[in-house]
């Protein structure tokens, strides 16, 4: 069935997940270059099986029976600088590309500093924090479309808005960026990056597996997290998971957490804020296969 591609089976996906849930993926894939990517999708296209790319899965959840299909994990990793451009692979982690800027002189991504994605999942989402987001820095992105060619799209057309982007609505496949950067005082940016790597620790609770912010904050005064909160949800358990003491809007993994668990205790968490504020929390991770 894949004759081009060596793919491993029955794997479970808990081990690809930062929250360390989900079950098996029936076929695995590693691709590590856009090539490998187009490879892989036709295969599976021509034998109709169903295909997710993943980056870093620091933002999903599969279910309990896992994925009837191929899941690729991107792994294309490049870093190129020219002048201000960075051109980097949707597989390069955010935090290698954080230090790459420094050692260029550039700066501007300090606010991703400490958050776990890779640059595919980072532009699929439109990931960021403290009111900026990477779609506010992408010139152009490089991916398949879904006929598998290779494409270009601009940051504009990218329709990038919060944790929103045009990759959410396409079947596109990404597998690189280019970033417009500032130059920057090194000093000055590793120490932007310091400081937001100890907001982070200060703030979010990282000494649990989890997915990061569970809901998109809504167009309210409050947070999800203070609406939790308010809630009386900090510590609410169901099996494994937990609604984290110190940010109420993790969810973390306190052992043998399993996705029925999340899918209970996520549905505790939305009726209570509606009852309480009239208000429907979106998801902001994804849930894969339920
Ligand atoms: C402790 C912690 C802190 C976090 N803090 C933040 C934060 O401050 N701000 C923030 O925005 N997020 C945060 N997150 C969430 C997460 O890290 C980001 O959303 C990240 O950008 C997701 O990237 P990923 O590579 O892990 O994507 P994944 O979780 O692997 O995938 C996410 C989605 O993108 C799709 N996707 C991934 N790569 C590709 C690709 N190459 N082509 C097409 N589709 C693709 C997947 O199919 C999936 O639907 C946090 C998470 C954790 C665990």
């Amino acid at each position: 069935m894949f004759e081009k591609i060596k793919i491993e089976e029955n794997v479970p996906l808990s081990k690809y997940t930062s929250i360390k849930i989900g079950g098996p993926a029936k076929y695995l894939y590693n691709a590590k270059s856009s090539q490998d990517l187009q490879i892989a999708l036709q295969e599976a296209k021509a034998a109709g099986i169903n295909t997710l790319v993943i980056g870093a899965g620091s933002n999903l959840i599969f279910s309990d029976k896992g994925f009837d299909g191929l899941v690729i994990r991107n792994l294309i990793k490049y870093i190129k600088v020219e002048d201000d451009l960075m051109s980097v692979g949707a597989g390069n982690n955010l935090n290698e590309v954080v230090t790459a800027q420094t050692k260029y002189g550039l700066g501007d991504l300090e606010f991703l500093a400490g958050i776990p994605g890779n640059i595919g999942g980072a532009v699929w989402m439109n990931a960021g924090s403290r009111k900026i987001a990477i779609g506010n820095y992408v010139k152009e992105v490089e991916y398949l479309d879904e006929f598998f060619n290779k494409k270009t799209i601009s940051g504009p057309d990218s329709e990038f808005g919060y944790r929103k982007s045009i990759f959410q609505d396409k079947k596109y496949y990404i597998t690189g960026c280019v970033l417009n950067l500032d130059y920057a005082e090194p000093a000055l940016v590793q120490k932007n990056i310091g400081d937001n790597i100890l907001h982070k620790q200060e703030t979010q609770d990282l000494k649990y597996p989890s997915a990061g912010c569970v809901f998109k904050n809504p167009m309210h005064e409050l947070t999800a997290a203070q609406m939790i909160e308010e809630c009386q949800l900090k510590g609410k358990k169901i099996g494994g998971l937990e609604v984290s003491s110190k940010h109420a809007n993790y969810i973390i993994n306190t052992g043998k957490g399993k996705a029925e668990d999340f899918v209970i205790l996520t549905s505790l968490i939305k009726q209570q804020v509606r009852d309480t504020f009239n208000v429907q929390l979106e998801f902001e991770i994804q849930m894969i296969g339920f």
